[in-house]
Formats: structure tokens, sequence, C-alpha cells
């Protein structure tokens, strides 16, 4: 078999989810958006649910419906992306909350499902999603009244602690919802660690329950092992992959290993990836083609069936810094090929 092996350790959400809980004096949801960053919703939010999570967040009405079919009744579901055209029906049958962004989108909740619930998403100076403060006071009387179940807003700057904007967009929400009886929720991961003024009644982490920055004190969650396929001897002067990008100076051992681009391995991070064994760090050469990467492994006196590229050694936001990008980018790549292995 020459595919990768993902492995997802469930109990490590759990216990991310379980740290962050306790990181506040109110509830914590979970944010399982795209297939739970990546690593499978039909695990993911079961598991998180048997740890007690009640309330989950998914970006879009279908994700919605995915869920609900994993949970069965019971736990709340969010949609962030609110009620768009078309989403009556699912928002009905899986029983989801929508989050309404904009005075449209309120009277198309109100006028295809009246009576049933939905929150409040205000932009509190992201300009990205939510009804902002015009908006919002032209319509606030009649939302109120009809009984949003929470209002959320979301912080564009959370990830830097000594960002202005942070307090900034923590004034505008309490301006806006100041005197309202109704669950108010404003912290993603990053707004959890900003601490206790930004917690209001309700957190939404995502990325921390997967391992991944700005929560340093996570759990690791993923490991990725790839098979080596082939090992060869290059001498100097030759080249190793696409457009003769590396070049050996000295006698060179390369593995082929069974993964690449197609795979979520972006081709960016091969100037700086390293592999690992052991911990032994283990550099990429040449190009990062579709299915195979290319490894230098002269330092191992053996070659293992498998190196390692996610897992103890390199976190998912080390692999991240070799491509320029953000864990959650990583993440939300992985691929399908992947045999994926859940850990419990
Ligand atoms: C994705 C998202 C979250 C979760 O953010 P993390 O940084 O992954 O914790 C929370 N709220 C909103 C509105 C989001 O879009």
């Amino acid at each position: 078999m020459s595919t990768a092996t993902l492995t997802i350790d469930l109990t490590a959400i759990t216990e991310n989810w379980s740290a962050l809980d306790q990181l506040t004096e109110c509830e914590t949801a979970a944010v399982i958006k795209a297939d739970a960053y990546g690593l499978g919703v039909a695990k993911v939010g079961p598991a998180l649910a048997r740890a007690g999570a009640r309330l989950f967040f998914v970006a879009m009405a279908e994700e919605g419906v995915a869920l609900r079919r994993a949970l069965g009744p019971g736990p709340a579901i969010f949609v962030f992306a609110g009620h768009m055209p078309g989403d009556a029906d699912m928002i009905r049958s899986a029983d989801l909350t929508p989050m309404i962004n904009s005075v449209d989108q309120l009277l198309t909740h109100v006028e295809s499902l009246p009576g049933r619930p939905f929150g409040v998403q205000l932009d509190t100076g992201m300009n990205r999603l939510g009804m902002e403060p015009a908006e919002w006071s032209a319509v606030r009387d009649i939302a109120v009244a009809q009984k949003p179940e929470l209002i959320i807003s979301h912080l564009a700057c959370a990830d830097e602690p000594d960002h202005l904007m942070n307090r900034l967009q923590l004034e505008n929400f309490k301006d806006m919802t100041e005197g309202l009886d109704i669950p108010r929720s404003l912290a993603a991961t990053g707004g959890i660690l900003l601490g206790p003024e930004y917690h209001f009644d309700l957190t939404r982490p995502g990325v921390g329950l997967y391992g991944g920055l700005p929560f340093v004190d996570a759990t690791p969650v993923i490991s990725l092992d790839v098979p080596v396929i082939q090992v060869r001897d290059v001498a100097p002067g030759e080249s190793v992959g696409y457009a003769n990008a590396f070049v050996a100076h000295r006698p060179t051992r390369v593995a082929t290993i069974a993964a690449g681009y197609a795979d979520g391995l972006i081709r960016s991070m091969g100037a700086n990836a390293t592999l690992t064994h052991q911990g032994r760090k283990l550099p990429v050469i040449g190009r990062v083609s579709m299915d195979l990467i290319t490894v230098d492994v002269s330092a191992l006196a053996e070659v293992p069936e498998h190196l390692q590229l996610i897992g103890q050694h390199q976190s998912v936001d080390t692999v991240a810094g070799f491509a320029g990008t953000i864990g959650y980018e990583i993440l939300t790549s992985l691929g399908a090929r992947y045999d994926r292995v859940y850990l419990t």
C-alpha cells in the first residue's frame, strides 16, 4: 500500500475542547466547519458531543445537514452563512439555527420559516459578515422581538493580543448589544486567550480544538506518515525532479515518498520543508510533485518504511511555516487519498 497514513487523535481533540472550556466561566461551543477543519465531521462531531459539547457551528447549511446526520437530534447547530436562498428546507429538516447577517436574510427567514430559531451576527469592524451598526439599529427592535437565540461577532486580530482592533471591536460589540437579554459570543480560539472580558456567554473555538495556533498549549492531534516508495543514490552533478531544481553537490541518498500537492502538501513548501525520522530532520529536495516528494535521507544509516511530515517533531503550524501559510490552511487541505486512522 502506498497511501500515507493520517492519524487523527479524537481524544486529543476532546482534551483540547475541555482545556479551552476550562479557561472560561462560560459555555464553550465547537466550530466544526469545513468537515471539522478537514479531519472528518462524522467522527469529530460525535466525539465532541460525547465529551459534553452541546453547541456547534458550521459555515453553511449543507455542512449543518451532514453534522445533524452524525449527531442526531439534540445539540444546537448554528450556521455562520445565515439563511441563504434555497436553505429553508435544510434549516427546517436538519433543525439548524442560521446566524442572520443582514436585513435581507432576516426577511427571508421570518417569511419562509416564521417562528423558527435564528441568531444574529453583527459586524463590529471586520467588514466580512454581519449587520453593521446602522443596519442593526434600524432592525434591532424588530429582530429582538423575534427572540434570537444568540448574538455573535468575530474578531479580526485576536491572534495578536496587543492589537488595538481587539479592544475597538469589544467596545463596538458592547455598544451594539447593551441591555439585550440575549446570550452573546465574541471569542473564537484567539479571543478566549485574550481574557475574560472577551468571553461573554459562549465561546466558539475552532482551530485550537485541532491542535493549531494560537492555542500554544494544545495537545497535538494529527500525525502524517508517508511511505517511502524507492531509494536511490545520486552522484555529484546529477539532478532530482522537475526542472532539475535540485543538483547534488555530494553523493546524496534520495528517498521518494508517496504524497504530493494533490494530497494538500502544497508545492510552495518544497524549498524549506523537512520530514522527520525519530526526530531527525530530513530536507525535501527538488520540487514537490503531484503524488511524490523527494527527500535527502543521506543522514540515515537505514531508510525506514515511512517518513513523518506532521507529528510529535513537527506541528501543523511548523509545516504551515514551510509554505508561508497558516495551520488552518494545512489542515483544511489534507487530501482525500490518505488512509485515515482515528484514535479514540
Ligand atoms: C472559523 C470561525 C470561528 C473559529 O475560529 P478559530 O480561529 O478557528 O477558533 C469562530 N467564529 C467564526 C465567525 C468563524 O468564522
